[in-house]
C-alpha cells in the first residue's frame, strides 16, 4: 500500500485583481510542507495548518513541480506500473498552466512525454510499443479529442481490457514530437465549434493517456509476459461554486455536470480516506470521471495530485475547499503492482511476430522510410482492430435487440392465443416475463455502462447519493462538500438508494396495465406487435448493414494483410538486392586488395632500387667532383704554361726585332 502523493501549488497573484486599497486582512503563509491562514494583525487564524507532501509558492517553476511530483512516476510507468497525475483547483488557479505550461516553461504533459521516450530509449533490454489517446469529459459526455467523429463515447468493461472507453482513437507513436503534434491536434478539435474556448476549458475535464506495452528484447516465445501500463495526465474542470461565477442557463447546466463529477470525485476520495472497515461501497460508477480514474483512486496505480490555489483574499473560501480536498486525498492509499499479461490482450503481442519478421529483414538496411512504413502498418492494424471491435459491439447489441424483439413477439403470440383469459401479474413467476411485456424501448439498455450501474445498485443497500440528485448537483450541497462538512457527508451516505426490486415492480406496472379490458389489451398488444415487427425488420436491416460493414472491414483487413505481405516482399527484395550489392562490393574489394598488395611490393622494390641508384649517384658525383678538381688543376697549369709561352714568345719576338734591327744596321 502506498499513499497518494499530494502537492499544493500557489500561483503568483493576478496583477489585474491586485488592488492595494483593498489589501485584505488575511493571507496564506507557505513553507515547504505547510500552509497556514494568517490574520495580518492577529496572527494565525485558529485551526491546524494544512500539511502536505510538498507545497510550492509563487516562485516554483513547472520544471521544479514536475521534478518533485511527477518524474518518478514516469520511471514506474516504463517499468510496468500504472500512474496518474491530476491537477485539481478552482478556475484560474493554474491547473492548465501546471499540466501544459508555456513555451518558456513546459508543463507536466510535454515533460512527461519527453521523459517517457528518453526512458524507453535508455531501457536497452526491452522492446516497447507506445500508444496515446486524448479525451474530454464535457457535460458528462466523453468526446475523443484526436478525431472529430468520436462524440459521446460509452464506457465499457470486460475481463480482458478492464474499464475502457469504446471507440476511442488510439495512435501508436514512436517519438515525443509525434505525441506533441497529436496534443496540438486535440486542442484544435477542442476549439472546433466552441466560440469561448476558455469558458469551455474550465468546464471540461481532459484526460491524456499513454499506454506503454513492453516485452524483453529478442523474445518470440508467446508464453512470455508482456507488461502493459497506463499513464493518465488529467486537467480537471474548475472546482468553484456556481453562484460565485454568476452562472446561469446553459452554463448552469454545464456547471451542474462539472459539480456532479467533481462532487463524485470528492465523494470517492472521502470514502477512500475513511478507515478501511467503515469504508463500504465506493461509488466509482456515479460519474464518468471517477469510473475512468477508478484504478488511479485507491486501486492499482501510483497517483500524484497537484492542487492549485489562488493566493488572493477573495478566493480564500475556494482555496480552503481545495486544501480540504487535498487533505482528504492525502489519506488515500493505492496498491500499485507491475501489470504483466500473458494473453493476446496486449497489442504488442498480437503485432509482435509479424513486425519482428519484418524488422529482422530490415536490420542493417537503416531505412527510415521503411521504419515509417512499419509504424503506419502498426497504426492501420490497430485502427482496423478497434473498428472491428466497434462493429462487433454494435452487431452484438443489434443481435440482443433482435432476440429481445423475437422473444417479445413470441410472448405476444402466446398471449393472443389466450382467448378471454384474464391475466394478472401473479401469473408471471419472474420479472423477466414481466419485462417481456414492456415496450422494447423501455427495456432495452444498449449502454453497458447503464447495465453495470444497475448491478451496482443491487450490491448495496444504501446509495451514498441522494435520490433526487439527478444530473445537477445541489449547489449548497456542493459547497458543503467542498468545504469538507463531514456531518453533511454522513447525511448523504445514509440516504436510502433506489432498490432494484422496487424499480422493477414500478416498471412492470407502468409497462403493462393488466387491469384494462382484454379486447383493448389485445388491440394494444396487436399495435405493439406491429411496431415490434417494424422494429425487428429495421433491426434486421441494420444487422444486414452492419454485417455488410463487417464484410467491408474484413476486406479492408485482408487488403491490409495484402499490403503487409507486399511490404514484406518489397523488403525481402530490397534485402536481396542489397545483399547482391554487398557481395559485389566484397568481390571488388578483394580484387582491389590484391592489386594493392602487388603495388605495395612494386613500391618496396622500387624504393630499394632508388636507394641503390642514389648510392651510385653519390659515388658518381664524388668522381665527378674529383675530375672537376683535376680539370681545374690542369687548366691552372695550362694557363701558367700559356703565360710562360706568351712571355717566351714576346721575348723571342723582341730578340728577333733586335736581331733584325742590328742586321739592318749592319747592312747599312
Ligand atoms: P486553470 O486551468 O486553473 O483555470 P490557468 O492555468 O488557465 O488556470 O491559469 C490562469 C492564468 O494564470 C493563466 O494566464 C496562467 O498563465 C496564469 N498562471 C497560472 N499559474 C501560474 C504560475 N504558476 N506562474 C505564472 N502564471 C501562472
Ligand atoms: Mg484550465
Amino acid at each position: 500500500m502506498e499513499k497518494i502523493s499530494v502537492a499544493v501549488r500557489f500561483r503568483p497573484p493576478n496583477p489585474a485583481a491586485a488592488d492595494p486599497s483593498k489589501g485584505g486582512d488575511r493571507e496564506w503563509r507557505i513553507d515547504d510542507t505547510r500552509v497556514t491562514l494568517v490574520h495580518r494583525a492577529a496572527g494565525p487564524v485558529p485551526g491546524a495548518p494544512f500539511v502536505f507532501d510538498h507545497v510550492f509558492d509563487r516562485t516554483a517553476t513547472n520544471e521544479r513541480v514536475y521534478g518533485t511530483v511527477v518524474r518518478d512516476l514516469i520511471g514506474a510507468v516504463v517499468d510496468g506500473f500504472n500512474a496518474t497525475a491530476f491537477a485539481y483547483g478552482q478556475t484560474s488557479s493554474g491547473k492548465t498552466f501546471t499540466m501544459n505550461g508555456s513555451d518558456a516553461d513546459p508543463g507536466i504533459i510535454p515533460r512527461a512525454v519527453r521523459d517517457v521516450f528518453d526512458t524507453v530509449r535508455q531501457t536497452d533490454d526491452r522492446e516497447f510499443l507506445v500508444r496515446v489517446s486524448y479525451m474530454e469529459i464535457y457535460n458528462e459526455e466523453i468526446n475523443d479529442l484526436l478525431t472529430l467523429e468520436g462524440r459521446r463515447l460509452p464506457i465499457k468493461e470486460n475481463l480482458e481490457r478492464g474499464v475502457y472507453v469504446a471507440g476511442l482513437r488510439e495512435e501508436i507513436v514512436n517519438s515525443a514530437e509525434q505525441v506533441l503534434e497529436l496534443l496540438q491536434l486535440g486542442e484544435v478539435n477542442r476549439h472546433f465549434g466552441e466560440t469561448n474556448m476558455n469558458a469551455r476549458s474550465s468546464r471540461s475535464h481532459t484526460i491524456f493517456r499513454m499506454v506503454i506495452e513492453s516485452s524483453a528484447k529478442n523474445q518470440i516465445d508467446s508464453e512470455d509476459p508482456i507488461r502493459v501500463s497506463v499513464l493518465n495526465l488529467v486537467d480537471l474542470a474548475g472546482s468553484e461554486r456556481n453562484n460565485k461565477t454568476g452562472t446561469e442557463g446553459v452554463r448552469l447546466n454545464e456547471a451542474g455536470h462539472i459539480n456532479k463529477s467533481l462532487l463524485m470525485l470528492g465523494n470517492v476520495i472521502n470514502k477512500l480516506s475513511e478507515n478501511g472497515k467503515q469504508r463500504g461501497h465506493i461509488p466509482y460508477r456515479d460519474s464518468k470521471l471517477t469510473r475512468i480514474l477508478q484504478p488511479a483512486l485507491g486501486g492499482n496505480a501510483k497517483t500524484s495530485i497537484i492542487c492549485t490555489a489562488a493566493p488572493e483574499e477573495m478566493h480564500i473560501d475556494e482555496t480552503r475547499g481545495t486544501l480540504k480536498f487535498a487533505s482528504r486525498a492525502k489519506c488515500v492509499s493505492n496498491c500499485a503492482q507491475v501489470n504483466e499479461i500473458l494473453t493476446d490482450a496486449a497489442l504488442l503481442k498480437r503485432q509482435k511476430r509479424e513486425i519482428e519478421e519484418l524488422r529482422k529483414k530490415l536490420q542493417g538496411s537503416h531505412s527510415e522510410g521503411l521504419e515509417q512504413v512499419v509504424l503506419k502498418l502498426r497504426n492501420d492494424m490497430h485502427k482496423s482492430e478497434l473498428e472491428r471491435d466497434r462493429l462487433a459491439m454494435e452487431l452484438e447489441e443489434e443481435r440482443k435487440l433482435r432476440m429481445t424483439l423475437e422473444h417479445h413477439l413470441t410472448e405476444q403470440q402466446k398471449l393472443e392465443g389466450l382467448d378471454n383469459t384474464s391475466i394478472s401479474a401473479d401469473q408471471f413467476t419472474d420479472s423477466t416475463q414481466l419485462d417481456a411485456l414492456k415496450t422494447p424501448d423501455s427495456k432495452y439498455t444498449p449502454d453497458g455502462f447503464v447495465a453495470h450501474r444497475s448491478r451496482y445498485s443491487n450490491d448495496v443497500e444504501f446509495s451514498p447519493l441522494p435520490e433526487n440528485l439527478d444530473n445537477v448537483a445541489n449547489d449548497d450541497l456542493w459547497a458543503c462538500l467542498n468545504k469538507g462538512c463531514v456531518t453533511d457527508l454522513d447525511m448523504l451516505e445514509m440516504t436510502p438508494g433506489l432498490k432494484r426490486e422496487a424499480s422493477l415492480l414500478q416498471d412492470a406496472t407502468s409497462a403493462a396495465p393488466l387491469e384494462e379490458p382484454t379486447d383493448a389489451r389485445c388491440q394494444r398488444l396487436e399495435k405493439d406487435c406491429v411496431s415490434d415487427r417494424q422494429q425487428l425488420e429495421e433491426s434486421n436491416v441494420r444487422c444486414a448493414a452492419l454485417e455488410a460493414e463487417c464484410d467491408l472491414l474484413r476486406d479492408k483487413n485482408s487488403s491490409l494483410q495484402q499490403e503487409l505481405s507486399d511490404s514484406k516482399r518489397e523488403a525481402s527484395l530490397l534485402v536481396s538486392e542489397k545483399q547482391a550489392q554487398l557481395d559485389d562490393s566484397v568481390a571488388r574489394c578483394a580484387a582491389l586488395e590484391r592489386e594493392l598488395c602487388v603495388c605495395r611490393q612494386d613500391a618496396e622494390r622500387l624504393a630499394t632500387e632508388k636507394q641503390e641508384l642514389a648510392g651510385e649517384l653519390g659515388v658518381e658525383r664524388q668522381k665527378m667532383e674529383e675530375l672537376k678538381q683535376d680539370i681545374r688543376v690542369i687548366s691552372r697549369a695550362f694557363s701558367q704554361r700559356e703565360g710562360q709561352l706568351t712571355s717566351l714568345y714576346t721575348k723571342s719576338k723582341a730578340i728577333l726585332e733586335n736581331c733584325k734591327a742590328s742586321h739592318a744596321a749592319t747592312l747599312s
